[in-house]
């Protein structure tokens, strides 16, 4: 056997062992103890939490630090002028801590097994009594999804389908490949992702209570065009589902900052 070969056997029998066995958890760097599929120890699993709020939109569900961006209905000035795109929002932890290392895992190092893990996290902020017809999960640009070869969203999609017995279907596809929305203020991003997707097909969604799926929130201007595309099509509710969002508290202290 020649050198090479034998090596890439031993990297192979190494990289098989740490899948099952692996040493530590990749988020605290404690050992493990128990065998899992998720290279992550129990506490960091346990430890991400709902995101708490005393201020937050009824309808976007956007944490803000004081009352001021809500009328008297409780909505803020996107969701008035209607300019989110979706009717709900339901999303689970702030992205930060040990809820972003546990995405970034799945996401950029595909450890795929923690698809179960948020599928408990998305189901605890999911209410029981909502009906959908369709999950939808956020569509990737097809290049984007060529290099991760996975969909993130479309995992935790099938996940909640799974749950709640209603089947995931791809009616969106991204029409183009949008630059991307660091940097840009709630306005610019609404532009910039004007048009992006398409429903996909020429079904009729007509009356359709859907359930978009998404794993990180930002703003909500991609979901939101993605939730346009869907009532184009003739949709009556889309509901968001993220697993995390961004909570800009610190920085909404005005209107115009709330994205
Ligand atoms: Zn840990
Ligand atoms: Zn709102």
């Amino acid at each position: 056997m020649s050198e090479g070969v034998r090596r890439a056997g031993q990297k192979a029998v190494c990289g098989l062992v740490n899948l099952v066995f692996p040493d530590e958890c990749r988020v605290c760097n404690e050992p493990l103890h128990e065998v899992s599929r998720v290279p992550v120890c129990s506490r960091c699993l346990k430890e991400p939490e709902p995101l708490h709020a005393e201020f937050f939109c009824v309808t976007c569900r956007t944490p803000f630090v004081n009352r001021h961006p809500l009328d008297e209905t409780g909505r803020c000035a996107l969701c008035r002028l209607g300019l989110n795109g979706f009717d709900a929002v339901y999303s689970f932890g702030a992205y930060d801590g040990t809820l972003r290392k546990l995405i970034h895992l799945f996401k950029f190092q595909g450890v795929r097994p923690l698809q179960r893990v948020f599928g408990g996290f998305l189901a605890q902020v999911l209410p029981r009594e909502q009906r959908f017809d369709a999950i939808v999960p956020m569509p990737l640009h097809w290049r984007r999804r060529w290099q991760r070869g996975f969909n993130q969203s479309e995992l935790l999609a099938v996940e909640i389908a799974r749950r709640w017995g209603v089947p995931v279907r791809r009616l969106v596809r991204r029409a183009r490949a949008t630059p991307p929305q660091a940097g840009l203020t709630s306005a610019q991003r609404r532009k910039n992702v004007q048009g992006a997707f398409k429903s996909a097909g020429k079904t009729r969604l007509d009356g359709m209570r859907i359930l978009l799926v998404d794993d990180v929130l930002t703003t909500g201007a991609t979901a939101g065009a993605c939730a346009r595309a869907l009532k184009r099509a003739g949709a009556s509710h889309v509901s968001l589902l993220a697993l995390a969002r961004r909570d800009r508290r610190d920085r909404w202290l005005n209107v115009e900052d709330n994205a």
